[in-house]
């Protein structure tokens, strides 16, 4: 069990000398904000599924549990650009100006299945998000090194 308030600082991944905060770490006993997304967030997030730069490798997997599911259902997984893949073990790092966003690869089924809004500032960051290029490599990197 993660739980982080929506722009807590995020210390999931460890020591962070920037200006790091939670996005989307939701659990069944905490509330969370509802709402519709623009179209595109979902690709967005797809796309930055799968470029997603990642300060450390975690070991395992999280779970959802605002689906109320069992113990060895297993991971939830969703097809990305015709792979399955598996949601729950990757990190989303989203950086803007000086801020890095963390989020789980969760948040999508987050958004999907359960209709959670994000913080319009991480909506924002993602919407003018470029995963594809070396400049987001190079940005997360600064940020998260403080430098
Ligand atoms: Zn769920």
């Amino acid at each position: 069990m993660t739980y982080f308030a929506d722009l807590a600082p995020f210390t999931y991944l460890g020591p962070c000398c920037g200006d790091a905060r939670a996005v989307g770490w939701l659990e069944a006993e905490h509330d969370y904000v509802r709402g519709s997304v623009q179209a595109g967030v979902i690709t967005a997030l797809e796309c930055l599924f799968q470029h997603a730069w990642q300060p450390i490798v975690t070991a395992g997997w999280h779970d959802c549990s605002l689906c109320g599911r069992q113990p060895g259902d297993g991971p939830i997984t969703r097809e990305i650009a015709g792979a399955r893949e598996l949601l729950g073990v990757k990190n989303l790092l989203v950086p803007a100006g000086r801020v890095i966003y963390g989020a789980p690869s969760l948040i999508i089924h987050y958004i999907e299945d359960h209709d959670y809004r994000p913080p319009d500032e991480f909506l924002e960051a993602l919407r003018v998000l470029d995963p594809t290029g070396d400049d987001y490599q190079a940005a997360c990197e600064r940020i998260w090194n403080g430098s």
